[in-house]
């Protein structure tokens, strides 16, 4: 199986009556990626994302999906629009049934699955998004965050394997937001290729694995993010501004400081890079510990105990559910997004911290302190919180 899945050959496309919206695109997109289309208002991002499920067909060129050109009979779009699910800008578009579960069911029911396999696809994509016991509330009574979550839970429940946002965070605030670019992380550590359209460079730049800026129905660059808004004449060019973190950095370097390593792409890789200017900074007597639990293990009671011991903690939630259990045994959350980088920044002023998430997320945990260990040399200690029913201990531990 080649890793590629989603690849674009020269396509064109005119709209009926209107003027070349998409003018000699090629690119290719590799499983498991997660891809920011960036560009401003008409760049072409909505109609590039349209071609991507077959609900456009370019003019000339090809399109292909999983090595094949796509084809546009109606037995072939039905088959590839199981695989690719796309989320509209606007949930009031995309919910069409009277309740959440009819509206969530319509698309295993039209792929024909029976009716307790559209159950249980329809229970688990709303266990997903974080919206169980909603299945006979009328998406119209909704919040703007739970209509998202539903329009999503929709394509989750025909498990697809590419997943297309366009402009996933608008109408949202800045809370709302933060929790579906998270839900987007979790789906693609749960193995998801994720596509999304922005014009926000904020956005995009830390979150995806590369970046795509168009410009008037064209590429102008594709790379990595640091790489992709690295120039701040093709930045400017793309009618987009520079990410804070990125134009901070050029100014110290342009004031002499000598910056090593990587740029930034968090406010973590920032710290290191000035952590290196200043070494004196890093020299903490002691660095603060990071405790992580499984959410799927503990039944929260347990946790509500360990830390009424342990008070003074700052904690975060990484996933959906973890929120949920946060939320449940009213557990006070100082991070919601960003959580392990936010933590890391706590423990390297020695404060100690608590993430809680869900069973699948635990390993990433162990896997961004290590590389945040061999980048910066500072080895950050992590354990994980292990409750039996009335005693509260902690096993120190390695990635499991
Ligand atoms: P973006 O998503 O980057 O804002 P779009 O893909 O929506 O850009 O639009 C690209 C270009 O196509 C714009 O010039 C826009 O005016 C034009 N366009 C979009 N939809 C239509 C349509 N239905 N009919 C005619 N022109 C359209």
């Amino acid at each position: 199986m080649s890793s590629i899945i989603l690849e674009a050959r020269d396509i064109r496309y005119r709209y009926p009556r209107g003027m070349e919206a998409i003018c000699g695109i090629s690119f290719h997109i590799r499983r498991k990626e997660k891809i920011a289309l960036v560009g401003p208002n008409g760049a072409g991002k909505s109609t590039l994302l349209t071609m991507f499920n077959g609900m456009i067909r370019p003019d000339t060129g090809l399109m292909l999906f999983d090595d094949q050109p796509i084809r546009y009979d109606t037995a072939s779009l039905r088959m590839l629009r199981k695989r690719v699910g796309f989320v509209l800008q606007n949930p009031d578009r995309q919910i069409i049934a009277p309740t959440v579960y009819q509206d969530v069911a319509f698309g295993p029911t039209n792929l024909g699955y029976s009716q307790s396999e559209v159950k249980e696809a329809v229970t688990q994509a709303l266990r997903h998004v974080g919206l169980e016991g909603f299945e006979r509330r009328p998406p119209h009574q909704l919040s703007g965050g739970e209509k998202k979550r539903v329009a999503i839970a929709g394509v989750l429940a025909m498990d697809s394997d590419v997943l297309v946002f366009d402009e996933p965070t608008s109408g949202l605030d800045p809370l709302g937001s933060e929790d579906i670019m998270e839900l987007l992380d979790e789906l693609n550590h749960e193995g998801k290729t994720i596509i999304i359209s922005t014009h926000d460079v904020e956005l995009a730049y830390p979150w995806a694995d590369r970046a795509i800026l168009m410009l008037n129905g064209k590429i102008l660059k594709e790379d990595i993010p640091e790489v992709a808004f690295g120039n701040p004449e093709s930045v400017r060019t793309a009618h987009l501004s520079l990410p804070i973190l990125l134009e901070l950095h050029m100014e110290l370097q342009k004031r002499g400081f000598l910056l090593t390593g990587k740029k930034p792409r968090t406010v973590l890789d920032m710290m290191h890079c000035i952590d290196t200017l200043f070494e004196h900074s890093r020299s903490h007597s002691r660095h603060g510990m990071i405790t992580v639990c499984n959410v799927d293990q503990d039944n929260g009671e347990n946790l509500s105990e360990w830390l009424s011991v342990h008070t003074g903690i700052c904690t975060g939630a990484m996933g959906t559910r973890a929120k949920q259990c946060a939320e449940k045994f009213c557990i006070n959350l100082d991070f919601t997004y960003g959580v392990i980088d936010k933590c890391i920044l706590k423990a390297l002023l020695g404060e100690d911290c608590l993430i809680l998430t869900t069973e699948s997320m635990v390993k990433r945990v162990y896997l961004r302190v290590d590389a945040y260990g061999l980048e910066s040399g500072v080895r950050i200690p992590v354990h994980q919180l292990t409750i039996a029913p009335g005693e509260a201990n902690e096993k120190n531990g390695s990635a499991p």
